[in-house]
Order: structure tokens, then sequence, then C-alpha cells
């Protein structure tokens, strides 16, 4: 049973709740890498550099950011699974809850390998950057003074001997003892707040800067798209109406052209062959703008199940008198796991028919023109490889441009509309799929296609 859906082309901002779910997990990541160099430098400090490190703290410290990375995870996992993820107030407390968490454990961290002596606490700026990134401006300065002021809490604690200092130095080497020295104190931390609240106010501001932008981007790219519609809309309107007038001096010119309405003598019949032909050809061209133009205004695809081995006979066998007419022997080849895909079945046919008949018109006579279907798990791989003239290196880039024919096309084959290429591009890309092409001028070119076995489960 064919069903429709429809894609949209629009380029979208990342709405508010995907950046900060995106940035929630993007700390989980983070913290797993911090996670894992901490445990080297404790392995490495003690066994390698013989340097006295609070090995159980250490680890302590280590594990509790552990279980912050596998309880945060599970708690994401779930609130995805149902859905949940849409909710930016709750994301927001997921994020200010990590910063808080983490920024305790990083001060847990320094104080247990040398405190303020240890610039370890450079750490934080991660944090801030991230923060300002995600939150608000407020939201940032509040985490901001709440990391500064478990910082300074620590170093005035260790000065006053509230708390034990622990020593980052060899094991043999002098405590020079910088942590009871109040101007290195005074001069460290005055220059690390100052720079941390700049940081915020700077990371801040760029971002601000760049949403503003990408605000007038999408802004813009909407109204392009509004105005290609429009202009897709009377072209459609345009060459419906040729279309109409064509068929009709077609229809006429038939008439003289075999002789209905009488004989003309050599001279008129050799002009009316000519007119016809032309007129031919025009609608020929007329028609592939008016698909062309169609397909990108409905922009909606019908699916069904089908056989992607008979829709490969089908298509060929649309072909073949063409091929045979110029001896080109059409082969093709489908691998045996492949049976049904769920696509539509009509414009698979014309991308494919498309494709040979190209292949077909740009192939000396006989030439050959082999198509092999190729199972991709998920995705099929369609190669349409002739024995052509090719297409200059430097022409490759442009093929797919409406209207765009290459130098040597032009010189072979005269009737071209440069059109085709366009369609099948446009239908390839209709169905998530991808297209290029490999080519040597002379030797032959060979297309490759691919897309999704099941385009109905793409997202729309
Ligand atoms: P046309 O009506 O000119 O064939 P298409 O859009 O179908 O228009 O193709 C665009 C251009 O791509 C052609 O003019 C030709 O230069 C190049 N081309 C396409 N298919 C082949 C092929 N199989 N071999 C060589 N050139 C090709």
């Amino acid at each position: 049973m064919p069903f429709t859906i429809a894609k949209s082309n629009s380029f979208e901002l990342l709405p508010r709740n995907v950046r900060l779910a995106k940035g929630a997990y993007w700390f989980i990541k983070i913290r797993w890498i911090a996670i894992v160099i901490v445990i080297w430098s404790i392995i490495i400090a003690n066994n390698v550099f013989d340097i006295s490190v609070q090995v159980i703290p250490l680890y302590t410290s280590t594990l509790g950011l552990i279980i912050e990375n596998i309880f945060l995870i599970l708690l994401l996992n779930y609130y995805d699974k149902k859905n949940n993820l849409t909710n930016i107030s709750f994301l927001k407390r997921i994020i200010n809850f990590q910063m808080l968490y983490d920024l305790f454990f990083l001060v847990a961290i320094l104080h247990f390998t040398g405190g303020i002596e240890n610039p370890f606490y450079l750490f934080f700026i991660f944090h801030i950057i991230i923060s300002s990134s995600l939150l608000s401006k407020k939201n940032s300065n509040l985490i901001v003074t709440y990391a500064l002021t478990l910082l300074c809490l620590m170093t005035i604690l260790e000065y006053t001997g509230f708390l034990q200092h622990y020593n980052l130095w060899l094991k043999n080497s002098v405590n020079s003892a910088l942590y009871m020295d109040p101007y290195f104190i005074f001069e460290t931390l005055t220059i690390f707040i100052i720079t941390s609240y700049l940081l915020v106010y700077m990371t801040y501001s760029i971002v601000s800067l760049l949403r503003q932008q990408e605000r007038a981007l999408q802004h813009a790219n909407s109204r392009l798209q509004e105005k290609d519609e429009i202009k897709n809309e009377y072209v459609l309107r345009l060459t419906h109406d040729i279309k109409g007038h064509l068929t009709a001096i077609q229809t006429n010119l038939a008439l003289f052209s075999g002789k209905i309405l009488g004989s003309l003598n050599e001279k008129q019949t050799e002009f009316i062959d000519i007119t016809y032909n032309r007129v031919i050809r025009l609608s020929n061209f007329v028609n592939k703008l008016l698909n062309l133009t169609y397909m990108r205004l409905n922009n909606k695809i019908e699916i069904e199940t089908f056989s992607i081995q008979e829709a490969v006979k089908s298509a060929v066998s649309s072909v073949n008198n063409i091929a045979e007419s110029k001896k080109i022997p059409i082969y093709f080849h489908v691998d045996a796991t492949l049976d049904q895909i769920t696509n539509n079945q009509f414009s698979f046919e014309e991308l494919i028919s498309s494709m040979l008949l190209n292949s077909i018109k740009y192939t000396l006579d006989s030439g050959k023109i082999d198509i092999l279907v190729k199972d991709r798990e998920d995705n099929i791989l369609i190669e349409i490889s002739d024995t052509g003239i090719g297409i200059p290196e430097n022409e490759l880039p442009r093929i797919f441009e409406e209207f765009y024919r290459a130098s040597n096309a032009k010189k072979t084959v005269k009737d071209g509309t440069g059109l085709g290429l366009a369609m099948v591009k446009q239908i390839v890309e209709l169905y998530n799929g991808k297209i290029w092409v490999d080519s040597k001028e002379n030797i032959g070119t060979t297309f490759y296609v691919t897309f999704p076995k099941d385009v109905s489960v793409l997202k729309t």
C-alpha cells in the first residue's frame, strides 16, 4: 500500500533544548577523558616521578566523578526514552548540577595535589567556557562565583592551617611552601578571578553574536526559499502553458509530415521534417523542465515496497531499443541478498533509465554499459558504468547543475537539455541519498547512487 512522506529542505537553527541536551552529553564525554587523565597522572606521579601523591583521597574523588557520570547517563537515557529531553528547565538543572558537582570534586582533587601551588585550577576554564556558551550570563556568573569561592576558601583554610596542605613536590625536595606566601596567593587569585569573569563576559558575547548571525542567516534562508518557490511556481505555470501550445503545434505538424493533408513537394517536406524534429526536441525539454519544477515544488514522495530486480529490469527494457540501435549491450547484476525495497518505484526506474539514456547517448557505437546494484547493510549502492566519451576532469563538479553540459558532450551530441542529471539529483536527495561520479575522458564514466533500502524510516 503506497503512502506519502513529506520532506523539508529548510535550514533550521538547533532548538535550545537540543543544544542543551548536546551540552549535557558533551560534559559526560569530557568527564570520562578527565577521569582517565587523573588516574593516569596518579599512577605516573606515584610510580615514575616519585611524587608523594594522596592516592586514596584522589581515587575517592575520581570515583565521585565516575558515579556522577553513570548517574547522568542513566538519567538522561531514561528521560530521552520518555521523550522528555525537550524540557529546557530540566536540562538547565542537569547542566547546573553537573557544574556544581564537578567543581566541588575539582577543588577536592586540587586540594590533595598541592592546592594553590598546583596550576590544575586552570581546568576551571573549561567549565567557565561551556557554561557561558550554554546558560544565561547571570547563571554563568553565579557558577564562576561558586568556583572561585571554593578555590579561595580552600586556599584560606590551607593558609590558616584549618585544612592540611599536601605537597606536590618530589619526596626528597625542599618544600617551597608557596601556599603560605601571601603575595603569591594574592597575585594568583586576583589574576585568576579577573580572568574568569572576563572569560564569562567574552564567551557570552561571542556566543550571542554568533547566535544573532545564525538567526539572520536563517531568516535570509527562509526568504530565499520563499523566492525560490515563487520562481518555481512561475516556471511551472509557464512551462505548462508552453507544453499545451507545443502539443497543438506537434499534432498539426504531424498531419503535414504524415502527408495526411495531401502531399508536399520535396523542399516543403524537408522543412516540415526539420520543424517537426525541433518541436519534438523542444517538447522533450519542456517536459523535463516541467517534471523537475514539479518535483521541487511538491516535496512529497509516495512510497511502496517493490522488487528491485524487477525495477532494474523494467528500466533497462525501457531503453534497450535505443541501446540496441547503437549496438551497445547493457549488462546488469543485482546482489542476491537484495530483494524488496521501500521507495517510489516510478522515480527509481526514472532515475536508472535517465542515467542509462545518458550512458547510451555519450557512448560511441559498440561500447558497453554495466549496472551493478549492491547490498550495503541499510543502503543500496547502484553503479552505472559506460565506455563512453567521459567528462573532462575540470567540468566534473558542474555536471549536476541545471542546464550545464560538458564541452565534449556539446561537441559530440548536439541534442541535450542539461536537465537530466539535475532531475536525477533531485530524486536522489528526496530519498536522503547521495550521487557522485567518476570519469576519465575518452575512457568512460561511472555514476554511483546510494540511498536507504527503506525510505519510510527517514526522519522528516
Ligand atoms: P544532457 O541533456 O546534456 O545529457 P544531463 O543533465 O543529463 O544533460 O547531463 C549533464 C552533462 O553531464 C551532460 O551534458 C554531459 O556533459 C555529462 N554526462 C552525463 N552523463 C554522462 C555520461 N554517461 N558520459 C559522459 N558525460 C555525461
